[in-house]
């Protein structure tokens, strides 16, 4: 049995209770969250609750402009008010750079590719953490009114440290 199988299985019991089915598609406390899709992060680390907030996830936790997509329908059609960006410690895009990233994949695959044009690979993640913050403030879609702030999710603390850039 393959996982995807084991997850069919798994829905299956869910279905019968749905526990869920009271959520609407509105963040009920005004949250959407841009972070990675590193398997140590979760909603348990920040205490939510599924339903609480929208939760955008891709490697690196980065702005692209998928995930700025996202956050604009966040905000505009679901009613969130606050940003919250959230990188990591011992985030795969830091033990590696851009061009090396995509020589080893063009490698193992055995052809060139045109996309993705980017993998967003970084070495201060800091420094990461503010580019992506001004790329949310800079953004003119983005009202003022919205909350953004940012930080580095420590994996071996368990805690978040904001980043400030101003
Ligand atoms: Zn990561």
């Amino acid at each position: 049995m393959s996982v995807i199988d084991e997850v069919l299985a798994a829905n299956e019991i869910y279905s019968r209770t749905h526990e869920l089915r009271r959520l609407t598609p509105r963040p009920e406390r005004k949250l959407a969250v841009l972070t990675c899709m590193d398997t140590r992060l979760a909603i348990l680390t920040l205490g939510l609750n599924t339903g609480d907030a929208h939760i955008i996830r891709n490697a690196g936790g980065i702005v692209t402009d998928d995930s700025l997509r996202s956050l604009l329908v966040s905000h505009y059609l679901l009613g969130t008010e606050e940003f919250m960006v959230i990188n990591h410690t011992d985030c795969g895009l830091m033990h590696t750079n851009e061009q090396d990233l995509r020589t080893r994949i063009q490698n193992r695959a055995g052809t060139a590719a045109i996309a993705p044009a980017f993998f967003y690979a970084f070495q201060n993640i800091d420094e990461n953490v503010r580019h992506q913050l001004q790329k949310l403030r800079s953004h003119p879609w983005i009202p003022q009114s919205v909350t953004i702030r940012g930080f580095v999710y420590d994996v071996t603390s368990g805690r978040l440290r904001e980043i400030k850039d101003y």
